[in-house]
Order: structure tokens, then sequence, then C-alpha cells
């Protein structure tokens, strides 16, 4: 919920006092209470009231960091099995802290391919707001004990205006079902309940785009939390990773140092790795450097491509030295009879004497 649209929900601008907002939410439950208030919106209405009064108290508390709510984008689902039922329809209302209450958070969790890659262990945390499952999101328990107001009997007497006959009328303090209310302990009359979660979680190694992984359940302030991540890898500088699970990385080499077979440094997802270059080859292959073949498993290959670029001899030394490596490595393959290029100088010799 944005902030300004809880303002506007309880009819303030972000300016009201810290009393002005109880006084205006105790208005507007007053009007919106569904045991009160017949229309068909009202729970609805009374969801959004409690929503919006526990939001902003929540950012005055500086509980609710908004832009850290932006950041990970969380998706909330609220599943509270408990809501769609009556408030504690059981007679035996107080006993309702042994239930057992629910909550999946659906989360996305942004590796980095090396974490995707090796595994790691991620402090997962937000907070997760839903329905008050104990009051249904009225805010009110519904006590056991009959209505002091009404002495259980859910209608109250009145004079009508000269005072010589009587109505009823339903009840004002229960709704007219005769028993006493009691404002909701576990979300603070609120409706809602907001749970702050920290989980460590575990993410395996060779996980993948789309995985979604669940922690185990944690209870967290009296609500079992289950975990499900959803899985994003951001794309990495150096290397892609394929459909199939293939690791890749394309580097260009100096053609003069792979021409050598010099070594060179090729990064992989443990750090750099000290490889020859060998003159002709192009795509190399790292045995066990890859991505995990399956989650926790035996990592598969890693390939290099390399792209061998020469560098441009505009220094004139560069480009003597290269002359001369010409001119030497020409004399060697003509002193050499099977050299095809001491072939080709001879094939050329015989042609021309003809
Ligand atoms: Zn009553
Ligand atoms: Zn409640």
């Amino acid at each position: 919920m944005e902030t300004d649209d809880a303002y506007r929900t309880l009819g303030l601008s972000s300016s009201a006092s810290d009393a002005e907002l109880k006084a205006s939410w105790r208005k507007l439950v007053a009007m919106w209470h569904p045991d009160r208030n017949p229309a068909t919106d009202a729970v609805q209405r009374m969801q959004a009231i409690n929503t919006a009064y526990q939001h902003i108290r929540l950012v005055r508390e500086g509980k609710l960091d908004e832009s850290s709510t932006g950041g990970e984008a969380d998706t909330h689902t609220a599943n509270s099995h408990a809501s769609t039922e009556p408030p504690n329809d059981h007679g035996a209302a107080d006993a309702t802290h042994g239930t057992p209450h629910r909550a999946t958070v659906l989360r996305k969790v942004r590796l980095t391919l090396e974490e995707a890659c090796l595994g790691c262990t991620r402090t997962v945390r937000g907070q997760h707001s839903q329905t008050c499952d104990t009051c249904a999101g009225t805010g009110l328990r519904v006590l056991a004990h009959a209505c002091p107001t009404c002495k259980g009997k859910g209608a109250i007497r009145k004079a009508t205006l000269f005072g010589w006959a009587w109505t009823e009328e339903a009840c004002p303090d229960c709704g007219g079902d005769g028993r006493q209310r009691a404002p909701c302990d576990v979300c603070d009359a609120t409706g809602t309940q907001t749970i702050a979660y920290r989980r460590k979680v575990r993410i395996p190694a060779g996980t993948r785009v789309g995985q979604v992984l669940s922690a185990p359940p944690a209870r967290h302030s009296d609500v079992d939390v289950d975990l499900e991540l959803h899985v994003a890898i951001d794309p990495h500088p150096l290397f892609t990773l394929d459909d199939n699970g293939v690791l890749r990385c394309e580097m260009p080499v100096n053609g003069y140092a792979w021409m050598a077979g010099s070594w060179t440094d090729v990064p992989t997802p443990d750090g750099l790795q000290h490889m020859r270059l060998t003159r002709d080859a192009l795509v190399y292959r790292l045995a066990g450097k890859g991505f995990p073949t399956t989650l926790d498993g035996p990592r598969g290959d890693f390939f290099v491509r390399v792209a061998p670029v020469f560098p441009p001899l505009e220094d004139p030394r560069h480009a003597a030295l290269l002359a001369q490596l010409v001119e030497a490595t020409t004399q060697a393959a003509q002193a050499e009879d099977h050299h095809p290029l001491a072939q080709w100088a001879q094939r050329m010799a015989n042609w021309q004497r003809k």
C-alpha cells in the first residue's frame, strides 16, 4: 500500500497528528464495522481502513522502510484460511491462541551467476501483512460472555419520543448477537497482522532461472510462514549460461600471444584460471569448471571461445620486429625440404623455367 493512499483512506493528510490518526481510525471503524453496518462492502471497507491505519503506524514507527519494499519486489500472498470463516463462532471464543496461523510469502531472490553456480546462503527478510486470522480483520474478538450493554439479549429497549411506548433496537455494542466484544490483542485491534520475517536460506549450487525454492517453514510472530523463493539471475558481465545449462565465455586475446602459445588468465565462476593458448585453437574446454548439471550435482564443463585480435603495428619498431620474424621464419621454412612453403617455391621455380 502506498502511504498517500493510506492517508486518503483515512481522510487525513500526512501532517495529521498521531491523535488525529487514531481518532479518524476509530470514527471510521465505528462507521464501517460489519457488525453495525449492513452495507455489502462493509467488511472490505473495514479491512481497507485497518490496513491503512496499520501501514501509517508502521511508517511512523519507522518499522516500514518504504524504499526497501520496492527493492527486492516481494509479492505477498495473504492466505488466511480462517478469514473466510466467521470470527470465533465456536462458543469458547477465548481459546483462539492455539489455532495455527499460516502465511505463504512469495519472494523474488536475485542471484549472481556465481552464487547460482556455486550455491550460497541468503538472508531473506521483509514484512508480510495479512488479514488477522483471529478476528477475521474486524479488529474485535467475540467473547463467550454476554454483552453487558444488552445483557446478552442482542437488543436494547428505547423509549420513543413521547415516552409512552418502547421500541427494540439492535444493540450497538454487539451488533445484535448478544456477545461481548473485546479489542483483538493479536492484531492490536487493527484487523491486520504484520509479520516481520528474517530467514537464512541455503541456495543450492546449480540453481537456475525460474526455479522455485521453498524454505522450511518457520514461525514468525506466532504465524507459520512458508517462504517461496522465485529465482532470478542477474546478467553476468563475462559469462553466459545457455538454456542447456552450459556456461560459456567469449574473450578477445592478443593474436600474437595466441600464435606464440602464451599463457593467459581466464575468468571462471571460481576465479581466475591459468590457461595456455594454442595456435589455431579457438574453443577451449575447462572440465568441471562450468555450471552444475543437477542441483548440488557435479560441475559441467566450461567453454571458452577466444577471438584473436592483432594489435596494429603503428610503432615502426614493432613493424620491424615482425618483418624480422617473417624473414627468419621464411628462411627456416625454405631450408626444410618437406615444408609446404619450400615445396611451393620449388613448384613456382619449375613453372618459370618452362
Ligand atoms: Zn449487546
Ligand atoms: Zn485481530
